[in-house]
């Protein structure tokens, strides 16, 4: 039996949107039972609308502890233990720091960061004890680089790089069986980030929702440990031998600082598909 064709039980956070969107359908289309959480009512009933048996939607703020450990009890009594889980809902600002009320840096600690502590912990355990799971992090090319004005958001992904290797170093060693993948993505068009420019397309592009969808549910399926889009952003590895004034100097001439200039985000809810 291939990995593929082995059924697995996935929860995708943040799934009623833009790229977990797009995961939930790619994995139920191999088959595979996939629980969708988000905040927004409104695109879980579209999805659940779609009519799609696989994929089940629930309701779930995912910065409420309390409700994530009872969901998370829910979830697990009903479709037994995750296989997959993807920490991927995510917000951002898009300010200079003097201009993010402290509202706005607190929500996107809560909602980047805090959730991931809240949400793995609710369904490691299962995990750990049938030696088998695979909890997957949608970070960011922003927690690899500082950028001008995303300073909350880039500390979020900063950290959510460090969780997701923390976790690898605890559990994912052969004896406990756990896989990890941390995925650091540049801009990608979901509208999260409207207005965002690039510097040098061909190098960064501004990717598809589809492609970066693509790359993530193939990284999963072979359990790679990080991926990172487009290629490009790897050279940051090796800027970060020198000294930072070169570093700093490198980033501004690709543009990266200019890149949240004309930023306005996402307006009305909208969605891809
Ligand atoms: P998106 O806004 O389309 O989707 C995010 C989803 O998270 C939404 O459905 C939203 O309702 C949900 N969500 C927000 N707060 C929540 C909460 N408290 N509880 C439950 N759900 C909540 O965003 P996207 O572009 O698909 O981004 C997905 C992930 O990829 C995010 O973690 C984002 O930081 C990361 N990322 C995005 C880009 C980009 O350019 N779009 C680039 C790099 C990384």
């Amino acid at each position: 039996m291939t990995e593929t064709s082995v059924q697995k039980r996935v929860l995708i956070t943040g799934g009623a949107s833009g790229i977990g969107r797009l995961l939930a359908v790619r994995f139920a289309d191999a088959g595979w039972p996939v629980i969708v959480w988000d905040i927004n009512k409104g695109l879980l009933d579209t999805l659940e609308a779609e009519g799609n048996t696989l994929i089940t939607p629930m309701l779930c703020d995912i910065t409420d502890r309390e409700e994530v450990y009872k969901k998370a009890d829910e979830v697990q009594k009903t479709f037994g233990a995750l296989d997959i889980l993807i920490n991927n809902a995510g917000i951002v600002s898009g300010k200079p720091l003097l201009q993010t009320s402290d509202a706005e840096i607190e929500a996107t600690i809560q909602v980047n960061l805090l959730s991931l502590f809240w949400v793995t912990k609710a369904f490691l355990p299962a995990m750990v004890s049938r030696k088998s799971g695979h909890l997957v992090t949608i970070a960011s090319a922003a927690g690899l680089v500082g950028v001008k004005g995303l300073v909350d958001y880039s500390a979020t992904k900063f950290a959510a790089v460090g969780f997701n290797e923390s976790l690898r170093m605890e559990y994912g060693g052969r004896e406990a069986g756990i896989a990890t993948t941390v995925v650091c993505p540049f801009f990608i068009d979901t509208g999260m980030f409207r207005g965002v420019k690039t510097r040098f397309p061909l190098l960064l592009p501004i990717m598809q929702p589809e492609y970066v969808a693509d790359k993530i549910v193939r990284a999963v399926k072979r359990k790679k440990k990080i991926l990172i889009l487009p290629f490009f952003v790897r050279t940051l590895f090796i800027l970060r031998l020198f000294p930072l004034s070169f570093f700093d100097r490198v980033a501004g001439f690709f543009g990266i600082n200019r890149s949240m200039d004309q930023f306005t985000g996402r307006k009305g809810g909208e969605t891809v598909k």
